[in-house]
């Protein structure tokens, strides 16, 4: 096939960016480091139970932006599963995020919702909260102190004044049907589009180059991570990775949710999924007497290492204001998505970005 354009990564970014080439009239070869494609959001369903197992943590799709909703929509149908998240501390369980089922049951006390934000305004209390459930979590997730980090990843918790205890506010959510899997292959579904797995795209000499061959010279939309893509010539960018075990045990029901955080600093792990709660409209999968979980353990991260969260400080900004210099000086060049753009985005917002971006050429 006579190649138009390039796509290194097909994640979310990739596999939208790749449809929306193809959809356009161009012919789209998609190169991805993996085995298979879908990225970060990748399951495999465990032979055993036919439990959809979400490979790199649970991944809940949410959203408030339309047209990314009637973009996904086109692939795939969602199950209208809605995100709720459980806290376990000191042997108690509570619904999150910080609302008023969470308040009334740590203190032992009855409020109306106008009462709420007073009450929690009293400093005694509300470090009170924050202790329980924000800051053994976040030094687990982040390997330091709350203090020590940037304020906006404290404010990320969402606070209510209601016993609203759906974890998202986003009105559109949900797992797809036929599985996530099945949102990739179809997306990339185009006979303007080949793709190839195990091919990880790098550059050398100034052009990019898959083994031993060199790329068509076309527009390639890159989205791997930006300082592998200039041999980390001014340094790492620095990111938190985690350790998943996986489990599957003898018992048709483990915690009776799919996520239950674990907020004491003493708990080595942050969370617990159980994936067949992903699919309460899948009655073989909820009633197998087996059942698959997955512990995550946040850890320091180094070369080699799976990256999951970018570590925003001002010298990775400075690091990454760098690397994209170097990128803009490359015709034809464009880097995107998560590990790209050194930057935390939800499904959704990936794909905004990938929808929402100029096509070279046009
Ligand atoms: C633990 C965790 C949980 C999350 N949960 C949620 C959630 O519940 N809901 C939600 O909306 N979002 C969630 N997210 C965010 C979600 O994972 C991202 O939005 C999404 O993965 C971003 O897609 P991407 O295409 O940018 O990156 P990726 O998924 O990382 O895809 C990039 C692809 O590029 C490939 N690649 C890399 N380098 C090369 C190369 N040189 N050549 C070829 N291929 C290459 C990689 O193998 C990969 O397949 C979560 C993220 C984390 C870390």
């Amino acid at each position: 096939m006579t190649v138009d354009a390039v796509v290194a990564g097909a994640g979310v970014w990739g596999c939208t960016v790749a449809r929306r080439l193809a959809e356009s009239g161009r012919r789209v070869l998609v190169l991805e480091r993996r085995h298979a494609v879908g990225g970060n959001v990748r399951c495999e369903t465990d032979a055993e139970t036919g439990i959809e197992v979400h490979t790199y943590g649970s991944h809940i799709f949410h959203t408030h932006i339309p047209e990314v909703w009637e973009f996904v929509n086109r692939f795939v149908k969602f199950n209208g599963y809605q995100h709720k998240v459980l806290a376990r501390y000191r042997g108690k369980t509570y619904f999150l995020p910080l609302g008023l089922a969470l308040i009334e049951k740590f203190f032992g006390v009855e409020l109306k919702p106008c009462e709420a934000d007073a009450f929690l305004r009293d400093e005694a209390r509300s470090k009170a909260v924050f202790d329980a459930f924000f800051r053994g979590y976040t030094s687990k997730q982040w390997g330091r102190p709350p203090e020590e980090i940037d304020p906006s990843i404290i404010k990320r918790v969402p606070v209510r004044t209601s016993y609203d205890v759906n974890y998202f506010n986003d009105y559109n959510q949900g797992i797809p049907l036929s599985g996530y899997n099945s949102l990739f292959e179809r997306l990339l579904d185009h006979p303007g589009i080949e793709v190839r797995c195990n091919a990880a795209v790098r550059l050398e000499g100034g052009a990019f180059w898959v083994g031993g061959d060199a790329l068509p010279c076309v527009p390639v939309y890159y989205s791997g991570p930006v300082d592998e893509l200039f041999g980390y010539r001014f340094g790492h960018l620095p990111w938190r990775t985690l350790r998943f075990e996986t489990e599957r045990l003898d018992v048709r029901d483990y915690q009776g949710t799919s996520v239950v955080n674990y907020t004491e600093a003493e708990v080595p792990y942050t969370r617990i999924h159980e994936f067949k709660h992903y699919h309460p409209e899948d009655a073989a999968v909820m009633n197998a007497p087996k059942t698959v979980i997955m512990r995550e353990y946040p850890a320091a991260w180094k070369p080699g290492d799976e990256p999951y969260y970018p570590i925003d400080t001002t010298e990775s900004r400075a690091l990454l204001a760098r690397y994209m210099e170097e990128a803009a000086k490359l015709p034809g060049l464009v880097v995107g998505g998560r590990l790209g753009g050194y930057k935390y985005y939800d499904i959704d917002k990936s794909v905004e970005a990938a929808l929402s971006l100029r096509l070279l050429g046009q």
